[in-house]
């Protein structure tokens, strides 16, 4: 089956074009040639991108047998986390804010700080069938994970920590609140892309009508009617820039497809 999507509606970034997407009904190996979507919170999308294809509404569920919670790669983050709310489960409240669907957050291995995603995490499923965690690659925004996430097992923690959520909470206080797909660049070892691209005079810095936020530097953000093509050229420009004041090669967070 097949759905037509507007990425320059679907997208967290608010660019991209109107695509035939194919949705995934059933747990199946994926050709190598197309890109999955999950909730497009980290992506920049071309005008012309492979062919796409996304999760469906099958893979949206929770399932809490009292000992682990069976969650669906399609279910968003916000849902997992008043689940955790309401049923006293510690561990996801990193969740707050932290837009994307599960099989997108645990690809990703998003996170805060020293919190992520694979913390509680005990095993993944793809179309090869479970994975254990001691058997993934897990490091900073990277799984390692081939082929699509259908479902993830996590460890069923009793005690929702509410002080660690309002940790978070004000983690993202200098966070802009205009479209973006979340930090651009990665974070250097032992520095900051933010810092670095600050320093390099790309804070507020703006082409066409995208720029990195003057709130913080490391969010691309969507002014209104940005296009792909400034977002390129922002990005071109400040790895050159940093590169050469620095020495430092920023690598891109989000992914540009
Ligand atoms: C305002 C804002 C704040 C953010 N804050 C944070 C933050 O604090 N920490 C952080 O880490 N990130 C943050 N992000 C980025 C984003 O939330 C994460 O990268 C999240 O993991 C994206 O999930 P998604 O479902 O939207 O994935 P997408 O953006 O759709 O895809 C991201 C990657 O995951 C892959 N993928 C998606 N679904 C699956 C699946 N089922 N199986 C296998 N691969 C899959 C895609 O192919 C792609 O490679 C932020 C983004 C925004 C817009």
């Amino acid at each position: 089956m097949q759905k037509k999507i507007d990425f320059s509606r679907y997208t967290s970034i608010k660019i991209g074009p109107v695509k035939d997407v194919y949705l995934i009904e059933d747990i199946e190996q994926l050709r190598e040639n197309i890109f999955l979507v999950g909730g497009g919170n980290n992506l920049l999308i071309s005008p012309n991108p492979p062919s796409l294809a996304m999760l469906s509404k099958k893979f949206d569920f929770i399932k809490d047998d009292g000992c682990d919670l069976h969650v669906g790669a399609a279910t968003i983050g916000g849902k997992l986390l008043s689940y955790a709310k309401k049923h006293d489960i510690g561990g996801f409240e990193l969740l707050q804010k932290l837009p994307g669907t599960l099989g997108g957050i645990v690809k990703m291995n998003a996170g805060l700080k020293e919190f992520c995603i694979s913390d509680n995490l005990k095993s993944v499923l793809t179309c090869k069938g479970w994975i254990e965690k001691k058997d993934i690659n897990f490091s900073y925004r990277s799984s390692g994970i081939e082929g699509v996430i259908y479902e993830i097992l996590f460890e069923r923690q009793a005690g929702f920590d509410y002080e660690r959520l309002e940790v978070f909470k004000n983690m993202r206080k200098n966070q802009p609140s205009n479209s973006s797909a979340g930090s651009c660049f990665k974070n250097p070892l032992n520095d900051y892309a933010g810092r670095l691209l600050e320093q390099a005079g790309f804070k507020g810095k703006r082409i066409g009508n995208m720029a990195f936020s003057d709130i913080h530097a490391n969010f691309l953000i969507n002014l209104g009617g940005g296009t792909y093509d400034d977002a390129m050229n922002l990005i071109k420009e400040a790895q050159k820039a940093v590169l050469e004041k620095f020495g430092i090669k920023l690598e891109l967070e989000i992914k540009v497809i």
